[in-house]
């Protein structure tokens, strides 16, 4: 589904990425993992173009990301690609359901009332079918972050990035949010998360990617990852884990 191909990217001089190849294959669930700074944010930013690339390419379904293209159209293949970050930023003035519902109206002309039933069928799925009129500031840090996962869902994205989705959370909500993630990856979402919830990369990711300063230095089934990490980088990493 996508493939990174080559991707290079540097602030002034200091090169972020360098030269990163990999593909995701539909379906797939690939945890990003690695070192504070070591360009992991980065990465998953540049496949909905968050971040602009200076060589190679990313294709998505076959669609070059970082070809010249119009806003609407950015804006198009943007909103294919689910993306939840560490903070929801979900609207503080909107209901749950009016901020679920809210890109499905306004991007894909759906109407307010397909959308709304939409919006709480999503809600049910993240287990908040209750909130549906609660606002952002009445919920906890784990349901907001569920409210914003099936905000990216509104939008049927065939794919979802996660950037540390649970850092920001409250220890006792950070399962709830992976209970989520858990079953939309077993519901076959492709998925790209960058996490350093290790039981999660344990238990539900297909493919690992380590990557130190801007290279993907490892590239693993969780078996292999967690039991005969090759790289030394690697081996360290985890050894500071435990
Ligand atoms: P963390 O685990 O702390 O989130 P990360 O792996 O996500 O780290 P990135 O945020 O991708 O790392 O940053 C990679 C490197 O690029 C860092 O050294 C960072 O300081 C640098 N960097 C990120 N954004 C910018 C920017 N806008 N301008 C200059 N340098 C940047
Ligand atoms: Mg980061």
């Amino acid at each position: 589904a996508i493939r990174i191909a080559g991707v290079s990217k540097t602030y002034g001089t200091y090169e972020v990425l360098k030269g990163i190849d990999v593909e995701v294959a539909r379906g797939e669930v690939v945890v990003i993992c690695g070192p504070s700074g070591s360009g992991k944010s980065t990465l998953i930013r540049t496949i909905n173009r968050l971040e602009e690339i200076n060589s190679g390419a990313i294709t998505f379904d076959g669609q070059n990301i970082h070809a010249p293209m119009k806003t609407r159209d950015l804006n198009r293949l943007r909103s294919r690609i689910g993306f939840v970050f560490q903070s929801f930023n979900l609207f503080p003035h909107l209901s749950v359901v009016d901020n679920v519902s809210m890109s499905p109206i306004r991007v894909k002309g759906v109407s307010r009332d397909v959308a709304h039933d939409k919006a709480l069928l999503l809600l049910d799925r993240v287990g908040l079918a209750d909130k549906a009129t609660a606002y952002p500031g009445q919920l906890s840090g784990g349901q907001q972050q569920r409210v914003a996962i099936a905000r990216a869902l509104a939008m049927e994205p065939p794919v979802m990035l996660f950037d540390e989705p649970t850092s920001a959370l409250d220890p006792e909500m950070v399962g709830e949010v992976l209970a989520v993630m858990k079953s939309l990856a077993k519901d076959g979402m492709t998925m790209l998360c960058v996490t350093h919830e290790m039981g999660f990369a344990r238990d539900v990711a297909d493919r690992i990617w380590f990557i130190d300063a801007g290279e993907i230095i490892e590239k693993a089934t969780p078996e292999e990852f967690f039991t005969h990490p090759r790289h030394p980088r690697a081996q360290r990493f985890l050894a500071d884990l435990r």
